[in-house]
């Protein structure tokens, strides 16, 4: 695997593989691989004939400084597990790499209308600015033919489809499923920051999505996100959000018609860990005459 820092370097190199008529695909990510990233390099090498991984913790997309300076960083293990998952290329840039002209807010933002004011963008203000800011970067350095992202971070992948439309890039986006822990727990490098207790506890959001998935119904959906909220402070979980949306446009309902494809998306806090998941509801999407 080539490790490569500077992005001339990088982009030359991949200029160079795709005029010899290489597919490429791009698995960007901020580290403290797990095994959910390698899915995604898995996925990327059984399509490409060069997988690209990036490793950069995108300052302009923490909204709180405290889970910046707390982000993991297990560098060696990345480089050790990337390595043994057959990647190509990592790119391992500095933030002057990213940012040459420093990290201030580029003027003016990325237009992500609704998308950005529920949910993440809710919660989490000038965070999706951060994640376009540092992706149209990354896109316009890589170029690949396929980018692979996870359904983990749903809205994240809304916002980096309008992103490519917006940047007019070409690249293909593969969403790839959620990896998750025996017990449910979806795999999170944030998860190494919790206690074992916690980590007990965090299973709460992974059983209220699931109580949401069993129980839901056409109709009035105020009792069943109740009852889910009540899973979550049970297992001393506190919530940001948990809303059931349109799994199209993540307008957030009160009701569902039993028709439309819906989503149900979950942040809340485990001590100090922010922890998010969803899921695609209903599974058995056919049962409801669509
Ligand atoms: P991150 O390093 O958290 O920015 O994640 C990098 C990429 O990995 C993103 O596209 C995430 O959605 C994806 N990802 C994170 N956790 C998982 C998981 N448990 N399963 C599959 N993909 C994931």
């Amino acid at each position: 695997m080539f490790i490569i820092k500077l992005a001339d370097d990088v982009n030359r190199y991949l200029q160079n593989q795709r005029s010899k008529g290489s597919i490429t695909g791009f698995v960007p990510t901020m580290g403290a691989l797990h095994k959910g990233h390698l899915s995604l390099i898995e996925a990327s090498k059984s399509a490409n004939v060069v997988t690209v991984c990036s490793i950069f913790v995108n300052p302009t997309q923490f909204n709180d400084p405290k889970d910046f300076q707390n982000y993991p960083i297990t560098l060696e293990n990345d480089i050790y597990l990337l390595e043994k998952a057959g990647c190509d290329v990592l790119f391992l840039p500095a933030v002057s790499e990213i940012y040459p002209e420093g990290t201030k807010e580029k003027k003016p933002a990325y237009e992500l209308g609704y998308l950005e004011t529920v949910l993440e963008g809710k919660y989490r203000p000038g965070h999706f600015q951060g994640v376009c800011q540092v992706m149209d970067r990354l896109m316009q350095i890589v170029q690949p033919h396929n980018l692979y992202i996870g359904q983990k971070d749903y809205q994240q992948c809304m916002v980096i489809k309008k992103l490519l439309s917006i940047i007019g890039s070409q690249a293909h986006i593969n969403i790839c499923t959620t990896l998750r822990e025996p017990d449910g727990l979806a795999m999170s490098s944030r998860n190494m920051r919790l206690s074992s207790q916690e980590r007990e506890l965090a299973t709460g959001i992974f059983e209220a999505l699931s109580y949401i998935r069993q129980q839901i119904k056409p109709g009035d959906l105020s009792n069943l996100l109740q009852g889910a909220r009540k899973i979550l402070e049970k297992k001393q979980l506190v919530p940001d959000y948990i809303e059931i949306g349109d799994a199209d446009n993540l307008s957030l309902l009160n009701e569902w018609n039993g028709k439309t494809k819906i989503v149900a998306l979950i942040a809340a806090f485990m001590g100090k860990v922010r922890l998010i998941d969803n899921m695609i509801l209903p599974l058995n999407f056919a049962d409801y005459g669509n």
